[in-house]
């Protein structure tokens, strides 16, 4: 069998790239054309002109937010039952699937005679987490979610990312700013 090897050039600077300055000022053209076109049209649509034609919307973000779709996916959370403990029968599925392995489950057997195992401990870590959603998929219980609407994460350390049983259990909107603040 032979194996054809494709041999893609490198490419070269031209004459005109090696003086940058050309480069400098198309970028600031492009820069100062959005920056008109939105002052305009900003100004027209104060005049009541021109409001089909959208300019660009700075959000002052985080003091302000934008709505997020539903289906966004935000930081997990557990659900309850009606008695207030987790759905979560530790069945290691999500575990399982978690393409990142930052979910860790630790099982134990469960006081009520018609479930076989709950979670002792439920950790997921968001420093590794890639939020693809297949521990929310692959839930044959309903019992993990990520409808929060919480996307504010940061922390001081790597710790800090790892998020408990209670954390998911009572999801804290202001999370990272408490965290951030300490
Ligand atoms: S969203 Fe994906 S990477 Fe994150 S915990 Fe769930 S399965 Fe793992
Ligand atoms: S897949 Fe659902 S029930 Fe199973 S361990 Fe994960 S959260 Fe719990």
């Amino acid at each position: 069998m032979t194996i054809k090897t494709k041999i893609i050039k490198r490419p070269y600077m031209s004459f005109w790239d090696n003086l940058y300055f050309p480069q400098i000022i198309k970028g600031i053209s492009i820069t100062a054309g959005h920056f008109w076109r939105n002052l305009f049209f900003h100004t027209m649509h104060k005049l009541g002109l021109f409001k089909a034609i959208q300019a660009a919307v700075t959000i002052m973000y985080p003091e302000e937010k934008r709505d997020l779709a539903r289906r966004t996916r935000t930081r997990h959370r557990l659900t309850k039952r009606q008695d207030g403990a987790p759905r979560c029968v530790a069945c290691m599925m999500c575990e399982t699937v978690c393409p990142a392995r930052c979910i860790y489950i630790v099982a134990e057997e469960d006081p009520d005679p018609n479930i076989e195992k709950r979670p002792k401990s439920f950790d997921i870590d968001l420093g590794k987490c890639v939020y693809c959603g297949f521990c929310v998929e692959a839930c044959p219980e309903d019992a993990i979610r990520m409808d929060t609407q919480i996307l504010d994460i940061a922390a001081l350390s790597r710790n800090g990312m790892k998020l408990d049983m209670n954390e998911l259990l009572n999801p804290d909107p202001n999370y990272a700013r408490r965290i951030t603040k300490i």
